[in-house]
């Protein structure tokens, strides 16, 4: 049994719909359908939740919304036309389009949400009447009906426990279930979305609740690259990744997936599959909890950028007991939050994002580091850009670590910091970020090319 989520660009116009439905009809095990919003047809088109988010913003500032409503409304009909049959729920569709701007704005905190989930739930209703009408039996379900319950936050839902138990029961259905993405309701019955991009997230937990063999996650790339394709030309598609390195490459800038539509399916024990809508010959990337085959030891190369480093030296700081508590509790007292501390003997590093520190933050937490610590050196330094190997197998590979130095050294690549974590799942170094291209291709070729 599998779960089938199509993200928006799968899903923008009638070609790519007779593409989803070429891919679910092909196989019977494809029984749990969870469907974006329309996304963009072309480059300079609208996703059909930015176009709800317009409405929205007209219907509250009181301007005029009907060619927003218009617009959206057309968005659908669009595909029907193209399709080629007569849809009965459309007019259900203009009308819930219509409605929204019926909504109360006052004391309404799930207003916003209440637009903006109509863009999957409305293609949802679609989607099943199409494949029901192409001959797969095929029902559209409510994320109420399917148990999706959710708290109270709006724009960042996160899932309640209590859901799984009654998701569990859609595995008794005998069609083909079609879910919206991107939203559940809350005890009180209020659509509340996860965040931007979250249907992703529905995908996870449906594939959780139905304990599915599979998650399959059709986008419009072969997968997840091994780097960045900006910055490599034409790297390769990972075949398989477990959880643990999907989550470093995430963390350093690998996005294909939302973050937190890992944690249901990792915790359901449930193997994903990212895929091609346009090209579903391609295996594309399997997500699994352990590697099943031999792999290399590394998988994939990521890096991040907008990083400072504090770096602070004091002579005979090893011997210093409580350095490092007072040194982190200046920040904590700032409320900044930091990522990396690589250490020395008498030397160590707070690395951080950028967006933590402010001029004011930066002064006090010098200040400080001289009067309170009474540091040698205390220096704050900018432009630095992380670059994360990641592979389970580094800890039972020798010279990993030796075969990137060397690479980046035969490079003229400075290093301005190398860690790694006691799991041994990544190898983190420190760049400036204007040498951190050079640093990808340095490794890329070290450990896929040569
Ligand atoms: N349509 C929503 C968004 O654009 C959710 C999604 O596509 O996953 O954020």
């Amino acid at each position: 049994m599998k779960v089938t989520k199509f993200g928006g660009s799968s899903l923008a116009s009638a070609m790519q719909l007779e593409k989803v439905w070429n891919i679910v009809q092909s196989d019977v095990t494809r029984r749990f359908v969870v469907v974006s919003a329309p996304g963009k047809r072309t480059a300079d088109d609208t996703k059909v939740t930015d176009a709800l988010i317009k409405y929205y913003r007209e219907y509250c500032d009181g301007q005029d919304v009907s060619e927003s409503q218009e617009w959206i409304i057309n968005r659908y009909q669009a595909m029907v036309d193209e399709l080629g049959f007569t849809s009965k729920s459309m007019a259900k569709i203009a009308q819930h389009i219509r409605d929204l701007a019926t909504l109360p704005i006052e004391d309404n905190a799930f207003l916003y949400d209440t637009f903006l989930a109509a863009g999957e739930d409305n293609n949802a209703k679609l989607i099943a009447e199409y494949f029901s009408y192409k001959g797969l039996p095929s029902r559209y379900v409510h994320p109420k009906e399917a148990g999706i319950f959710v708290t109270a936050d709006p724009g960042n839902a996160q899932i309640l426990p209590i859901s799984y138990d009654h998701i569990e029961e859609l595995r008794k259905a005998e069609e083909v279930l079609v879910i919206p993405g991107f939203f559940g309701v809350t005890r009180e019955g209020q659509i509340c979305t996860f965040s931007r991009g979250g249907s992703d997230i529905t995908g996870s937990i449906i594939a959780a609740g139905v304990k599915a063999d599979l998650y399959e996650n059709f986008t419009d790339v072969d997968g997840i690259f091994a780097a960045h394709p900006g910055i490599i030309h034409h790297p390769h598609s990972i075949k398989e990744v477990t959880y643990r390195e999907m989550r470093e490459l995430a963390y350093a800038g690998f996005s294909v997936l939302h973050d937190e539509a890992l944690l249901p399916a990792y915790r359901g024990r449930i193997p994903l599959v990212i895929k091609n809508t346009n090209n579903p010959e391609h295996p594309g990337t399997r997500i699994v909890l352990e590697h099943t085959g031999d792999n290399l030891p590394v998988v994939g190369i990521a890096a991040d950028d907008d990083f400072v480093s504090i770096n602070v030296s004091k002579y005979l700081m090893n011997r210093e007991v409580g350095f490092g508590r007072k040194l982190l509790h200046i920040l904590e007292e700032l409320n900044i939050s930091w990522e990396h501390m690589p250490t020395g003997i008498d030397d160590l590093s707070v690395v951080l994002r950028a967006s933590e520190l402010t001029p004011i933050k930066e002064e006090e937490i010098l200040r400080q580091l001289n009067h309170r610590l009474e540091v040698d050196r205390a220096e704050i330094e900018y432009n630095l850009s992380i670059i994360m190997i990641v592979g389970e197998r580094m800890k039972s590979s020798i010279g990993v670590a030796a075969t990137a130095t060397a690479a980046l050294s035969q490079r003229n690549i400075n290093l301005a910091m190398i860690s790694q974590g006691a799991s041994e799942v990544s190898v983190m170094f420190v760049v400036r970020t204007e040498e951190r291209n050079e640093a990808i291709r340095a490794l890329y070729d070290a450990f896929f090319v040569n």
